[in-house]
């Protein structure tokens, strides 16, 4: 298989149970307790992006399905109030009112919460039937814990910076990888729908290509914009921690976790 960030060769590096979630690791024990098959991550011998190719053909019917289901919630509690408060609260912090699309916003939790403090935004999400008007673009779009669920990167991209007016700025959280992957990683569980992992050479290469400027402000929130000389500015602002560290891991095939603190004691 190639990358399809830089097109150079991928090899397999992780096999993992399909329905291992990222909640698994916060709560000690397995969510989705039916094992539902193996599933082989892998990662580019060039970049270091990593994805799980089975799930990259599967149809938005399937994901629907298997993973955006009436169960999705149990696997990521802060997803439904606790992170649109947190991110709405940081973004309110620094930056002057404006126009924000929230792409990939859920039931639009964080634009609603923008709303109630002055930002003039909109949600989009495909799988959450939201309205969309093609062609319109907003000076600020932003992307919280979405690019790890997008099997497709650079129409992902490609959507975001034409949403994105010419003096605007992206905003998007993903926690990067390390560049070679030697053990088993709480972020990649496809029960989440995670299924594209960037490291910071995999993003820089994405970004040069479609002519944007770049920075990370940490290892989870990423900026990036039509005129580079907003990135004297935009690197300024403060930094927010969207996950926390999980206190488990899985010590034993895939069934049983070890709590690490205590490990460590
Ligand atoms: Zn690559």
């Amino acid at each position: 298989m190639r990358c399809q960030i830089c097109n150079h060769h991928t090899r397999p590096i992780l096999s993992k149970e399909q329905n291992v979630s990222c909640g698994d690791y916060f709560t000690g024990q397995r969510i989705y307790a039916d094992n539902r098959g193996t599933i082989t991550l892998s990662e580019c011998e060039s970049c270091g992006f990593a994805t799980f190719d089975a799930l990259n053909a599967w149809s938005e019917e399937t994901f629907r399905k298997e993973i955006y289901n009436e169960d999705y919630h149990l696997c990521d509690p802060p997803f439904g109030e606790a992170r649109p408060r947190k991110i709405c609260n940081w973004l309110s912090s620094f930056m002057p009112r404006c126009e924000i699309i929230d792409y990939g916003g859920g039931e639009g939790q964080l634009a609603a919460m923008l709303n109630q403090n002055g930002f003039t935004a909109r949600s989009y999400d495909p799988f959450y039937g939201d309205a969309f008007v093609p062609g319109q673009s907003a000076e600020v779009v932003t992307a919280f814990e979405v690019v790890e669920h997008v099997p497709q990167q650079r129409r992902l991209f490609g959507e975001l910076a034409a949403l994105c007016k010419q003096n605007g700025v992206m905003i998007f959280s993903t926690l990067l990888k390390p560049r070679h992957l030697s053990q088993d990683w709480w972020y990649a569980s496809a029960r989440n729908g995670h299924v594209s992992f960037h490291t910071q050479e995999s993003l820089a290469y994405l970004m040069q290509e479609l002519d944007l400027g770049f920075i990370s402000l940490s290892d989870e929130i990423h900026l990036a914009v039509h005129d580079k000389d907003r990135l004297t500015d935009i690197k300024k602002w403060p930094h927010i921690l969207i996950n926390e560290w999980p206190p488990y891991k899985f010590c034993h095939e895939w069934d049983r976790l070890d709590n690490i603190k205590a490990e460590n004691s």
